[in-house]
């Protein structure tokens, strides 16, 4: 196991058979984790950057059968911040030293491309030395153009699973792996800075799954990826089945920090709800981001993509400092400013 941990760090890559028996291995992951964190390392040395996570909208058209605001869940009360509230999320953000805003939500119907230019243009002119995010879902490749030409940074889209016939296990007839990955590919030839990911141990997923997530991501050379476990929802479809794995997304973690050392890898949210460690041990396993949640206490609740989520009623000073506690205890240090890729 050690030599195929040493090959992936020199060659960033192995065959397929040995990445599904490193991923599917029993036992201890420490080699694998010390080899992830001296990469991550040579890149980023301890530096951990912040994004404020601002979860703007809860309206969703799209059913996707894990997710707890899928539009068939009639049991969540929905919401969508006002342009003010956003911006007011922002100043909150600027003064406890953010330097990067993600706006995160469904595909509200209401965010037209002039909505959304709308926002991002009051957020870069009030703060032109911050990045701002955007994770919307799939739309045009016009539509992603006039965000980009209205000053969205980045993009959040996760391709959630690479194969065609997992894509239909997770997801209505409407929607199609396809679009999802011209979406990406879009965003990539447009300028953004671009994520990518998926959930682990999503319903169906094996490790011949994970391999071609691999690969996929391999061929697109994301900026960002995003992953974290798939929890179960129980207002979804997915209400009964088995959570993803610590152990699995860890492993995965250090994996993906081995074969694209200089790729933004947050801690997320999901990882930290599955174990009350689990953005600490994400870190030592190659992760150099976190997303503390700037969204108000009110909205906050209502964001409820799986069950349990933590964080739903602290304040966002409070969150800041938790997280910014929890990295300092691991050894890594918080930086204040936008945190771009380092390629
Ligand atoms: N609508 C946008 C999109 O499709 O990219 C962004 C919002 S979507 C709710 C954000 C991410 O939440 C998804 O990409 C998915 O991976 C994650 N997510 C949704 N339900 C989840 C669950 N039950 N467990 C873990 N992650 C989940």
């Amino acid at each position: 196991m050690e030599q195929w941990i040493e090959q992936l760090r020199k060659e960033r890559d192995l065959p397929d058979e040995i990445l599904i028996r490193l991923i599917a291995r029993q036992g201890t992951d420490d080699v694998l984790f010390q080899a992830a964190d001296a990469v991550r390392r040579e890149h980023y040395g301890t530096d951990v950057f912040l994004r404020g996570l601002i979860e703007f909208t809860n309206i969703c058209r799209n059913d996707c059968y894990y997710c707890g605001i899928r539009k068939s869940n009639r049991n969540t009360e929905r919401y969508r911040l006002t342009e003010d509230e956003i911006l007011a999320c922002c100043d909150n953000g600027y003064a406890m030293g953010f330097r990067t805003f993600v706006l995160q939500g469904g595909e509200d119907p209401h965010n037209t491309d002039a909505v959304l230019c709308s926002i991002v243009d009051r957020i870069k002119t009030r703060f032109p030395d911050c990045a701002v995010t955007l994770s919307v879902g799939e739309r045009s490749r016009s539509s992603y153009q006039a965000l980009f030409d209205a000053g969205t940074d980045r993009y959040l889209l996760r391709h959630e699973t690479a194969t065609d016939a997992h894509y239909r296990k997770l997801h209505p007839t409407e929607l199609h792996l396809e679009n999802r990955k011209r979406c990406l590919y879009d965003l990539k030839e447009i300028g953004f800075q671009v994520g990518a990911g998926f959930m682990v141990g999503s319903p169906g997923q094996t490790e011949r799954e994970l391999v071609a997530d691999l690969r996929f991501l391999q061929q697109l050379q994301p900026d960002m990826i995003g992953i974290g476990p798939f929890i179960p929802h129980h207002e979804t479809p997915f209400a009964a089945e088995r959570p993803g794995t610590l152990e699995l997304t860890l492993r995965m973690l250090a994996i993906l920090r081995l074969m694209f050392p200089y790729v933004l890898l947050p801690a997320t949210t999901a990882l930290g709800t599955i174990s009350p460690i689990g953005r600490e041990l994400g870190l030592k396993a190659g992760a150099n981001v976190m997303m503390p949640n700037l969204t108000p206490n009110h909205a906050r609740k209502q964001y409820d993509l799986y069950d349990n989520k933590i964080c739903m009623d602290e304040e966002a000073g409070k969150c800041k400092l938790c997280q910014e506690n929890r990295v300092r205890a691991v050894g890594y240090c918080v930086v204040c400013d936008r945190g771009d890729v380092r390629r």
